[in-house]
Formats: structure tokens, C-alpha cells, sequence
């Protein structure tokens, strides 16, 4: 929960949000004339590490956030990323763990509530100040329902961690109360151990740590070879983070319109991500296995990795607890 500013919706109230960080860096449409560096990128990496948001980026935005899913195309994708060796697949979601997980099944890694709590396999790792805030994320979602009762269509979820107010489907005249409802309830139950920060027709309720999806990426990364390319791609302002993460030796790729944002490149719609997962689990992982041929003892490395994995969950719950 370390992004506060902007929502990158165009259609957002003015008061929706606050100003972008970043001066005028908008990324560059992805078209087949930047395959040559993408695949420059790639060409010496041994491994990739492919972190994915959910909502927005591999599923389309849907009114009910209970019915979102997967587009055919990136469910196809991603189960094909995830099987392949030099690959590895995390998604990265501000949903809850246990309820990303239930909408895509085959990544080895899931980091849901925004990078707060972390799954490799069958092994979970919590932020601890997260933890301990979770009662306080229960009493304002649980305060906020009575609040918000009567507002049309505002749909307060309590995702253990953190919370969400859904505004997607409030009347638009609406939504500045539901805010300022929102604001202070955060206010006065929250106080110092609370935020509360906007996303795409949603807002965000959070232990104020600094922590977010960008240090979850770079955990993960802190795991693998070191020969591993990381890439990144979402939608939201929370992906910021994680833009910046991957940015010194990966991709990051946004989703969306032409908004300033941390990511080297954009496309358009969970449609357009497909092409590139397809392009990653093609050419990509081709390029990396050509690029690992010069390690012979790469069964090898990949089982120290599995032991080094089987490690993590612990070293996270430290990492995390450090900052
Ligand atoms: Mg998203």
C-alpha cells in the first residue's frame, strides 16, 4: 500500500485523485518494431520471471468484481508460461490471495492484498505489521457497511488485509459522499495504522506501511538466478511500484491509455496482453533457453532453486518485517 497517488481512470471526478509523481514519461505503445529490444533484453537472461496483475490486466474490468476472469486467450497464455522451464509466473494482485488464486490456477507464485502476503506453492509469507492491523481493516469495512448502506450500489469488501470500497457502479453523484464517508471513517477508526488510497473506481483501505507491489517483485526477483529477467504488467496505480521495480533490467507494460506511468511500454486492453504473453511463451522462452545453453548444469541450478525457494517463505516474513 505505498502508492497514494493517482488514479490513472480518465473518466475519474476531479477530486478522484491526486498528481502523478512522474513528469511527462508516458510509455511507448508496444508494436512489433520494439521486438528487436525486447528480444536484446532477453537474450542474455537464463530466466524470466513474468509477475502479472489480475483485474484490468489479464481480466477484463467488469462491474461485479466477483465475476471477473481471465480473458480465454490469457488463461491459455499463462498456463503455457507457467509450464514452461525457464519461466516464472507470479501473479501480483491487490485482490486477496486466496481469492486471485481461485481465478488462476497455474502460476507457482501469487502475491495478493498488494504485495502483503506472498504464496510459493503450498508456503505463505504475511507482512507482520499487516497482520496485526487486520483487526482495524475488519472494524472499518465492518463500520463502513452500516455507513454506506444506504448509498446505492457501494460495495464494501473486507479482504482480511486491507479493504475495498467499490464505487464502480455508485451514481456518479453519489460517489464524492461515499469518499468522504469513506476518508473519515478511515480517519477516526484507522488512525496513524490506517490509509487510504484511490484506485480505478475503487479505494483502497490499508495498513500505512511502506510496502507494496514493487518490493514484492523485487522479493521474488531476490530469489531466482541471477541471470532472470524480470517483467511486469498492469493496469493501476498501485503497479507503479512494480514498474519501477523492473525497470533497471526488465520490461515493465502498461495496460491502458496514453497516462504517464514507470512502465517502458503500453497496450491497450487484457486483449492486447495475451499477444505479448503468447510472444513471451514463443520467442521468449526460446531466446532464454538459447541464452542458458552456456550453463550445463542448469537441472541442476533449477533444483538449488526449488531448495532456495523452499526457503523463502521465512526470509520474506523477515524482509518484510524490516521495513
Ligand atoms: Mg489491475
Amino acid at each position: 500500500m505505498s502508492e497514494q497517488h493517482s488514479s490513472t481512470e480518465p473518466t475519474r471526478e476531479p477530486d478522484e485523485t491526486t498528481q502523478h509523481s512522474s513528469t511527462d514519461d508516458r510509455p511507448t505503445p508496444l508494436t512489433g518494431e520494439h521486438l528487436p529490444q525486447l528480444r536484446a533484453t532477453l537474450a542474455d537472461a537464463s530466466h524470466l520471471l513474468v509477475c502479472l496483475d489480475f483485474d484490468g490486466t489479464l481480466a477484463p474490468i467488469v462491474d461485479d468484481p466477483d465475476a471477473a476472469a481471465p480473458t480465454a486467450a490469457n488463461e491459455t497464455a499463462v498456463a503455457s508460461l507457467a509450464a514452461a522451464k525457464p519461466v516464472t509466473t507470479a501473479i501480483v494482485s491487490g485482490r486477496g490471495l486466496n481469492d486471485v488464486r481461485t481465478r488462476v490456477d497455474e502460476p507457482r507464485i501469487y502475491a495478493g492484498n498488494h504485495g502483503l502476503e506472498l504464496a510459493w506453492d503450498g508456503a505463505l509469507a504475511m507482512h507482520p505489521a499487516a497482520r496485526e492491523r487486520a483487526a482495524r481493516v475488519e472494524a472499518v469495512c465492518e463500520t463502513l457497511e452500516t455507513v454506506l448502506e444506504p448509498i446505492p450500489n457501494a460495495r464494501v469488501e473486507n479482504k482480511r488485509l486491507t479493504g475495498t470500497v467499490h464505487v464502480r457502479t455508485v451514481p456518479a453523484g453519489a460517489r464524492p459522499v461515499v469518499r468522504r464517508l469513506t476518508r473519515s471513517v478511515v480517519e477516526r477508526l484507522g488512525g496513524d495504522d490506517l490509509e487510504l488510497s484511490p484506485g480505478k473506481r475503487i479505494l483502497e483501505i490499508g495498513p500505512d506501511v511502506d510496502w507494496g507491489k514493487g518490493d514484492a517483485v523485487s522479493l521474488i526477483s531476490s530469489e531466482l538466478p541471477a541471470e532472470t529477467v524480470p517483467i511486469y504488467i498492469g493496469d493501476d496505480v498501485t503497479d507503479e511500484s512494480a514498474f519501477r521495480a523492473v525497470a533497471p533490467d526488465g520490461i515493465g507494460i502498461r495496460v491502458g491509455d496514453d497516462e504517464p506511468s514507470a512502465a517502458s511500454y503500453r497496450v491497450d486492453s487484457p486483449d492486447d496482453v495475451a499477444g505479448v504473453l503468447e510472444w513471451l511463451g514463443a520467442a521468449g522462452v526460446s531466446l532464454v533457453t538459447e541464452g542458458s545453453a552456456t550453463y550445463p548444469d542448469q537441472s541442476d541450478a533449477r533444483h538449488d532453486d526449488d531448495q532456495r525457494f523452499e526457503r523463502g517463505p521465512k526470509r520474506w516474513s523477515v524482509s518484510m518485517a524490516n521495513e
